[in-house]
């Protein structure tokens, strides 16, 4: 059993892995028949962000709901500002939900960190503590991972590339900023009314398009017609859209302006 191999990883074990730089290079290779096959999708911490559940649900055929009620658990920790999503292990054998016996059943829509590894990158709270603010990568080497003792060579471009995460990457950036954005640091107390949004607008993305397309949202704010339509049918769009929200709704950021007939109509109620 892979118990240490958190997808989420203390500081203490992070300082203990082999940093590397972009321009290293590693050995490692992870391929069906390798002896250790799937042995690391057991007792994982696997945290999920709005594009990987969105990848997810498609790839399930359900919605971000239903998604969400089946294959998550949100953990309870005083530290945490906000809500974390995270993978919920089988209750009897801790396998992750997608483990079959071929391997991963959602291979090709697998989450941001089955990516990543063995490839972790440190946040800027680590990068603060243990490499003077600087970002870093590093190596999550673990006794029972085979892959590193294969001989295939890569740098971590070719590894993104790879791993097909570029195209996670720009939606992480992004998330990273709402995340660690210094609000949740520096607000004594957060109401449940926002953080409910916030759990809304990142995870529950089918709520948040029916929230934005079945209420007053696009009469009360100005978006043109052809981002309107982006959101409705591309999700990058729509988790986009909704970090911009975010900004505007919790952190008070002046992001959106209420459109001016919205605005007169109101005043025109009033007066009535
Ligand atoms: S999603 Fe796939 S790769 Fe990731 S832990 Fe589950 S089975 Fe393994
Ligand atoms: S090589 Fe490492 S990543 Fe691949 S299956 Fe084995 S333990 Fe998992």
């Amino acid at each position: 059993m892979f118990e240490k191999n958190a997808r989420i990883i203390s500081e203490e074990l992070i300082s203990n892995y082999p940093k590397i730089d972009k321009n290293s290079k590693f050995r490692f290779e992870c391929k069906p028949g390798i002896e250790c096959f799937n042995k690391c999708c057991n007792n994982v911490n696997i945290f999920l962000t709005p594009y990987d559940i969105a990848r997810l649900r498609k790839a399930l055929g359900i919605d971000s709901t239903e998604f969400l009620s089946k294959y998550t658990i949100l953990p309870i920790a005083q530290n945490l500002r906000h809500p974390i999503v995270m993978l919920r292990m089988d209750e009897k054998t801790l396998n992750c939900p997608f483990l079959g016996d071929d391997g991963c059943l959602v291979y090709n829509d697998r989450p941001w960190s089955c990516r990543m590894f063995p490839i972790g990158i440190a946040s800027p709270n680590e990068a603060e503590k243990l490499n003077n603010g600087e970002e870093f990568y590093f190596l999550i080497k673990e006794d029972v991972c085979k892959g590193f003792d294969q001989n295939r060579e890569w740098t971590i471009d070719e590894w993104f590339t790879d791993q097909g995460l570029d195209e996670y990457q720009e939606l992480g950036e992004l998330f990273k900023e709402i995340s660690l954005h210094k609000f949740f640091v520096t607000a004594r107390a957060i109401e449940p009314v926002k953080l409910e949004m916030f759990y809304m607008v990142c995870y529950d993305i089918d709520k948040f398009r029916k929230f934005l397309f079945e209420s007053t949202f696009f009469k009360r704010f100005d978006v043109d017609e052809d981002r309107k339509e982006k959101i409705r049918y591309n999700d990058a769009e729509l988790i986009k859209f909704g970090f911009e929200w975010l900004r505007f709704s919790i952190f008070g950021e002046k992001v959106f302006e209420l459109r001016k007939d919205y605005l007169d109509l109101d005043k025109n109620k009033v007066k009535q």
